[in-house]
């Protein structure tokens, strides 16, 4: 998910809903803000993009006031239901309370049945809302004292905007797993998932919100707070490898740079003699650009992605629907027939992509087709807000990499290895005493306990 947040400028929605365009592609199910005018909450949530939702004036001028918060939606937990739609609000005895979440909270079953046992009524089914019931059954009276206490019984990656009477509320969970950072525009203040967030709306970029920092913003500017105990932080991994935008910093790092670097070390582990390398596009771009440049193989666009495949696409009929796998990405018959192709991709999740683009290939002539994947093979879900399903779908956690290279049907196939990828990111590889970074989905190593799937597994 994006969650992005402003403080101190009229019109706070209006900015809201152009960084959440900049943040699209941190989820595209489901867009919503809500904004506060000093003395009202005033929220409109919405299934779809956030264009579909927010593009209007009329819209925006409903959501009056100089605070806003917003977020774009990725279900990961929960159903697709509106009831799930963030921003979440509740009117506690404090003042209304919204809050945008980006992350998974995997003790939130666990703490809604104690909350439920208590007389808490939910009413939906997302992990966010047990950090308000927490808020508001806390025995704590003021009110950051209560959202502390209410974090401290969570376990996962959080990284929140809240907004409250007493300003904007902005924190990341103590392990930083998801990205948050802190920018200026003018007099205001704004926080966003992404550094590319702050480029749109024309903000500068003052810093990354630390790992379990919280901060409040509000007429008297930005406090920090460190309401936690010092743990070494542990960031997503991924969100260099696929989740964060290209054209975005990551803890000072142009996620560009890392995929091209990606790029590079795969070609330094896993050399193979081609003709030209191709990118499955977009995903694959900066990867197959370094793999390009370390190799000395010609990067070339084989495959062109349409940008025009919507959601709204109606697809009548199973027949047109086979065909439609070609509205995304097509070949380029002209660069890759009779030629020996590496074909760059970001990850293979359940192999579907990589299935259709290798035949793809193959019916446009290419004469040897070898993948080459710039994440380590990917065997474990994630818990902690990106959408990988469960292990039985996991192609990698299946098979292993020979198997997986004859069910794609490729020449060759290769990751990257878990230290080659630290490599990329100016590390002289995996700390394995203590990791640098969250690589559960591709290590198995999760960063925090996992109480709702052993609960889960294990006698109630
Ligand atoms: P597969 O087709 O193997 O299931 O998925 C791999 C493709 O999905 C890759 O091209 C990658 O760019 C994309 N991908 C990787 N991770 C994610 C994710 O978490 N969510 C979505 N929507 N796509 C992903
Ligand atoms: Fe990121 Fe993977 Fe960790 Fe999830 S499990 S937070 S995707 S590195
Ligand atoms: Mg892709």
């Amino acid at each position: 998910c994006g969650v992005f947040g402003v403080y101190g400028m009229e019109g706070a929605a209006a900015l809201t809903a152009l960084g959440l365009h900049a943040l699209q592609h941190r989820g595209q199910e489901a867009a919503g803000i809500t904004s506060w005018d000093g003395d009202q909450f005033h929220t409109k949530r919405g299934n779809g993009h956030v264009a579909e939702n927010f593009s209007d004036e009329a819209t925006i001028r409903q959501l009056p006031g100089s605070a806003s918060i917003g977020h774009t939606r990725y279900a990961t937990t929960g159903e697709t239901a509106m009831r799930n739609v963030q921003p979440l609000f509740a009117e506690l005895s404090s003042g209304g309370f919204a809050v945008a979440h980006n992350g998974n909270i995997s003790n939130a079953l666990h703490l809604r049945k104690a909350l439920n046992k208590r007389g808490s009524i939910f009413q939906s089914t997302s992990d966010t809302e047990v950090i308000i019931h927490l808020v508001a059954t806390s025995s704590y009276r003021p009110l950051l004292d209560r959202i502390i206490d209410a974090l401290k019984q969570v376990e996962g990656a959080y990284s929140l905007a809240c907004l409250t009477p007493e300003g904007l509320i902005a924190c990341r969970d103590p392990l930083g797993i998801r990205p948050l950072v802190l920018g200026r525009l003018e007099d205001a203040h704004i926080v966003a998932s992404e550094t590319v967030a702050l480029d749109v709306v024309g903000a500068t970029f003052i810093r990354q919100v630390e790992p379990g920092e919280m901060l409040v913003i509000n007429e008297k500017g930005v406090r920090s707070i460190r309401p936690f105990a010092e743990r070494a932080a542990r960031p997503c991994i991924f969100e260099h490898v696929y989740f964060s935008r290209p054209d975005s910093f990551l803890d000072g790092s142009s996620v560009y740079e890392v995929r091209k670097n990606i790029g590079r070390e795969l070609a330094l582990e896993n050399a193979v003699d081609a003709d030209v390398v191709i990118p499955v596009p977009d995903s694959g771009n900066p990867a197959a650009l370094g793999y390009s440049q370390e190799s000395g193989i010609p990067f070339e666009q084989g495959i062109i992605r349409s940008h025009y495949v919507g959601r709204t696409f109606i697809q009548p009929g199973q027949g047109i629907r086979d065909l439609s796998v070609k509205l995304k990405h097509n070949a380029n018959r002209h660069i890759v027939s009779g030629k020996r192709i590496v074909l760059v991709d970001d990850s293979i999740v359940r192999g579907t992509t990589s299935l259709k683009i290798v035949q793809m290939m193959r019916d446009a002539g290419a004469k040897e087709v070898h993948m080459r994947i710039a994440s380590p093979p990917t065997r474990h879900p994630c818990f902690y807000g990106v959408d990988t399903p469960e292990r039985s779908k996991l192609l990698a956690a299946q098979m292993d990499v020979e198997r997986m290279r004859d069910f794609i049907k490729v020449d060759s196939l290769a990751f990257i290895s878990v230290d080659g990828l630290y490599r990329a990111l100016g590390e002289d590889g995996r700390d394995t005493s203590r990791p640098q970074y969250c690589d559960a989905c591709f290590t198995g190593a999760y960063p925090t306990s996992l109480t709702d799937q052993e609960e889960e597994a294990g006698p109630d």
